[in-house]
């Protein structure tokens, strides 16, 4: 998962920018980086947080109207600088390019752009072939006389080629400023305007929330198979390229975007919500009877509060959070996640000791979380423990750009409900179903491959392959 922020201005767009990354840090803490247009390309980049990466930032040296931004948590690719983003090349044209999604067919394309085009990719980070396979189509124009349809025509050959998920933003020198999204649109990206005295500024991002605090209003969200060209005179061109059936990441809604962001014109806390009163009703069926419902936060608040409105039941806080401690589920290595819940959660006794308690969380993908909340709750004096997941059962890796982790790590790939229930130690286990998720979302198709198998961009081995090794080379380290 990643965060992707353009911004085509007047004045020195740079502080903007990392301004905007800010507001896109919990979407990964791995690298983060900027590059600005100005003649050439000015490009700053390393690991770790925005705060880290832009302490000593040389921002004099960083003037343009014209930049991208990028916050990264690595699936496929190493957690190393030199695979942050964003990258560019200078020939046959200056491109910049920054995105958030996950290819599919990476090893195919890269072997593919070495053979055909003699193009060798010196990063393990798949923006890099996004961004050669576009080079690629450009060098086959008119380069002195680029046109919009070339550009266009360059990114539909981009979308038949490249599979997977991709929300892309590159800057063209000289040119302009180019954002498109893959067939299915399973990744958000965002587009917004704010009026200056010197003209309107545009602005690509992966959640809403950014132009809240950059002052942009929010025009649209990009359409499946969408490309947007804004060129230097300001003017906005569009078209729909490559479309297949849209397949929106429901985990955006369950867990990664902020509750504060609209997508698809949705507000993501409202979306919570919805779920959270149809798990009410799968959860009256139970017959359960909690004294308090509580959630894990703060994904989980709006599920556990909804739920708790609808049966009638008080909602309380009864995990108290440090929140100087980053999200558990987007840390690199098993290790380090269990020593983060211990140092980031701890029960507040008074709340649940002596009570049945519902404890709601987004979802359950490990388990280990889980595992340790329960047994926090326990020790807590817990009398019973129902752990509800907003989400159905999580049986399958995310290839398109989420870490769920491998196969053989996703508890309920393995398990059934009640093993699942005596491996956490709870009295209940209660899922979201996946028919009930699907119910809610007939009027905006999701991508439900996770819990369903059925990965919209058909056959995804390679990439299932790829993520398996990765994680086997990273265990080793
Ligand atoms: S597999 Fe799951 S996490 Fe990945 S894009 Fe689809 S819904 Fe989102």
């Amino acid at each position: 998962m990643c965060g992707v922020i353009g911004v085509f201005g007047y004045d020195n767009v740079a502080t903007e920018i990392i301004n905007g990354l800010q507001t896109l840090q919990h979407r990964g803490q791995d690298s983060a980086g900027i590059v600005v247009f100005n003649g050439s390309f000015k490009m700053h980049k390393g690991s770790g947080t925005v705060t880290n990466v832009f302490k000593h930032f040389p921002l004099e040296r960083f003037a343009g109207e014209i930049g991208l931004g990028h916050v990264r948590y690595s699936t496929i690719g190493s957690t190393e600088a030199v695979d942050a983003q964003p990258i560019a090349v200078n020939y046959p044209y200056g491109l910049a390019m920054v995105h958030n999604g996950n290819v599919v067919n990476f090893n195919e394309l890269r072997r593919k752009l070495y053979e055909e085009h003699h193009r060798l990719l010196d990063t393990s980070n798949d923006v890099a072939l996004i961004l050669y396979t576009l080079a690629t189509q450009l060098e086959k124009k008119d380069l002195r006389n680029l046109s919009v349809d070339d550009i266009f025509d360059s990114v539909q050959k981009v979308q038949e080629i490249v599979q997977g998920a991709y929300s892309a933003i590159t800057i063209i020198a000289n040119k302009g400023f180019l954002a498109f999204a893959d067939p299915y649109g399973i990744r958000p990206l965002v587009m917004g305007r704010k009026f200056t005295d010197k003209g309107v500024v545009y602005a690509f991002a992966s959640e809403s929330t950014t132009f809240d605090f950059l002052g942009y209003e929010l025009m649209r969200d990009l359409k499946p198979g969408e490309m947007i060209f804004i060129d230097n005179d300001r003017h906005i061109h569009s078209k729909i390229g490559v479309t297949k059936q849209q397949a929106f990441c429901v985990f955006e809604y369950i867990y990664f975007a902020r509750e504060d962001s609209v997508i698809h014109n949705r507000l993501v806390a409202s979306e919570r919500v919805r779920m959270g009163k149809r798990l009410a009703e799968k959860f009256r069926k139970t017959g359960l009877e909690p004294d308090i419902i509580i959630d894990v936060p703060n994904s989980a608040y709006f599920f556990a509060s909804a739920m708790a409105e609808e049966l009638g039941i008080p909602y309380r806080r009864g995990l108290a959070k440090n929140y100087h401690i980053g999200r558990s589920f987007i840390t690199p290595n098993q290790q380090e996640r269990e020593k983060m819940v211990r140092q980031k959660l701890n029960p507040i006794r008074d709340i649940v000791c002596c009570k049945k308690v519902a404890v709601v969380d987004d979802s359950i993908v490990r388990g280990t979380t889980s595992k340790r909340i329960v047994e926090m709750l326990r020790q807590a004096g817990a009398k019973e423990i129902y752990f509800i997941s907003a989400s159905p059962p999580v049986k399958h890796p995310c290839v398109y750009g989420i870490d769920m982790s491998v196969k053989r790590e996703i508890l309920a790939s393995h398990y059934e409900v009640d093993e699942i229930r005596r491996y956490l130690g709870a009295d209940a286990v209660i899922y979201q179903d996946l028919e009930d998720l699907i119910d809610l979302y007939k009027d905006l198709p999701i991508c439900h491959a996770c819990f369903s198998g059925q990965y919209p961009t058909g056959a995804a081995e390679e990439a299932l392959e790829a993520i398996e090794k990765e994680k086997l080379e990273s265990d080793r380290v």
